[in-house]
């Protein structure tokens, strides 16, 4: 870079030696020279664009110290050398004091040391420009960073603090005074420790605000000496949202922990109900094929030697053996399909369903002889897939009106409740009959898949109806259970949703 110069003399002679000794030592610079007030003030207007400006103390239009004063007005860090003759030692402190550079005597003895002021005066601006820009640099960092940064005093003071830190504080305690804050408190219990021995130390901080939440803060104090004075320095981190993201992890790694334990549990008990399932249906499948093979066989020894109407009889119940087997097959895919099938609920009316029910019973002759009676609180409506939900109440119905002591007229009532556990949120329909009843330790057993407590000839059916009602409800998110005593009746209820 092109080293220029501006120099004030209105001497031309002291003008040319001065621009002699300059460009004998600074090969390739430019010097402006400038004899009169007029050239000056079209320098001054120009914006003095020179690195640096040489002024005589004693001219005919100024002085050097009005030139000093002018040029550090427009830029205190431009440097001005006085180059004179007539400067007095107080002339030459008083420039000083208004930010001259440097001073050199313009005798022919002195010339040389004018390149060596340029020279000092260039380095010096150098070195206070790069000062300028680092410690520019530093404190714009120190404001935008996201870190809150302070100087305090050893007696717990502030002395210092950036923005982030002053926003920081401000937004939870809604005050700007920093050291009034609850987090200063904190931090000066600290320095009694960091007075005594120690050179770092941490603080860790809660506060619980009603407004903003609690936030939580962490900070580094350092001890530091500060032109030989005791300061500490510290950097403030808004953990706040970290904490809290900690937290959420937290949360979210035991609910999901959770969640795998509660799904292997039910993995486990689905597994188990299979084995039982598969079990008890090969068992009660081939118990009726047994007998179809015992009268076979009776049919191929007595054959010829019996009358043919008992072997007629046989055959008989061969054939109506393998319908049952039938029967129970075709019950059995039922209740399969409903493990499996889709069923979305929808708003199904009670008294819809019960009547729909009835519908299907029409043809069973224990529900033709049966009195049944609907509650007008049926008038309800559940969360239910309609037709699942009207499969389950013809069950229900049906066993009923079946199970009742012989020659007694089965008389049977629907209702409908709200669950009385507060939420009033589900219903309960409840079956209630006049029948035979059930020992209460068979309460559970009768909803398993092909469970029965009488034989075929008491009272007909395959044992899947009630497994048929539960697996249904329970897909439905509902409930089943049944209230009884023996000899009196029983009481088979359904949970659902209220609509
Ligand atoms: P099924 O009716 O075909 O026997 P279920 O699964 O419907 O099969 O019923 C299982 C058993 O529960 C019945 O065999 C019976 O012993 C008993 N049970 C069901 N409903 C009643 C009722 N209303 N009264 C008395 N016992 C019943």
């Amino acid at each position: 870079m092109t080293l220029t110069i501006l120099l004030l003399d209105d001497n031309p002679d002291d003008r040319a030696l001065a621009r002699r000794e300059l460009e004998r030592h600074f090969s390739g610079c430019q010097i402006e020279e400038v004899g009169d007030r007029a050239g000056f003030e079209q320098q001054m207007q120009a914006g003095i664009a020179f690195n640096l400006i040489i002024t005589d103390y004693q001219m005919r239009w100024s002085t050097g110290l009005d030139v000093l004063k002018r040029v550090k007005a427009y830029d205190p860090e431009r440097p001005v050398i006085m180059f004179t003759a007539t400067g007095t030692q107080e002339i030459a402190v008083e420039a000083m004091k208004l930010g001259l550079d440097d001073y050199v005597i313009k005798s022919p003895r002195h010339y040389a040391r004018l390149p060596v002021a340029v020279r000092t005066c260039l380095d010096r601006a150098e070195i206070r420009s790069r000062a300028i820009r680092s410690e520019t640099r530093l404190s714009t960092l120190l404001e935008n960073i996201q870190l809150g940064v302070f100087r305090m005093s050893l007696e717990g003071q502030v002395e210092e603090a950036n923005a982030a830190l002053r926003n920081m504080l401000a937004e939870d305690s809604g005050t700007t005074d920093i050291n009034s804050h609850p987090l200063m408190a904190r931090i000066r219990e600290k320095l009694t420790a960091l007075q005594k021995t120690l050179d770092a130390a941490e603080v860790q901080a809660q506060f619980d605000d009603k407004r903003t939440g609690s936030r939580f803060y962490v900070v580094k104090l350092v001890r530091v000496k500060v032109n030989g004075h005791d300061a500490v320095d510290g950097i403030v981190e808004d953990a706040t949202s970290l904490r809290r993201a900690g937290a959420e992890i937290h949360r979210l790694n035991a609910e999901l922990e959770h969640r795998i334990l509660e799904r292997t549990r039910q993995l486990q008990e689905a597994n188990e109900a299979l084995e039982a399932f598969g079990f008890s249906v090969s068992h009660d499948l081939r118990e009726p094929l047994r007998t179809i093979q015992g009268y076979a066989h009776a049919l191929r020894q007595d054959f010829g030697t019996v009358q043919a109407a008992t072997l007629a009889a046989y055959v008989d119940r061969i054939d109506a053996i393998a319908r049952r087997v039938d029967l129970m097959v075709s019950d059995l895919l039922e209740f399969a399909r409903l493990s499996r099938a889709d069923i979305p609920v929808e708003y199904v009316s009670v008294r819809d369903a019960v009547q729909e029910a009835e519908a299907n019973l029409q043809s069973e002759s224990a529900y033709r002889q049966a009195t049944i009676h609907i509650s007008a609180d049926a008038n309800v409506a559940v969360k239910a897939h309609r037709s699942t939900l009207v499969q389950a109440l013809t069950n229900l119905l049906s066993n009923a009106c079946k199970f009742v002591q012989p020659g007694r007229r089965a008389s049977v009532s629907i209702k409908a409740e709200a669950v009385a556990d507060g939420s009033g949120s589900a219903i309960r329909i409840m079956v209630q009959d006049n029948g035979i009843g059930i020992e209460e330790q068979a309460f559970a057993r009768i909803f398993n898949v092909f469970e029965r407590l009488h034989g075929e000839e008491e009272f007909p059916g395959t044992g899947i109806g009630l497994a048929i009602v539960k697996k249904g409800i329970e897909r439905m998110g509902g409930r089943v259970g049944v209230d009884s005593t023996p000899g009196v009746g029983s009481t088979f209820w359904i949970e659902l949703g209220r609509a």
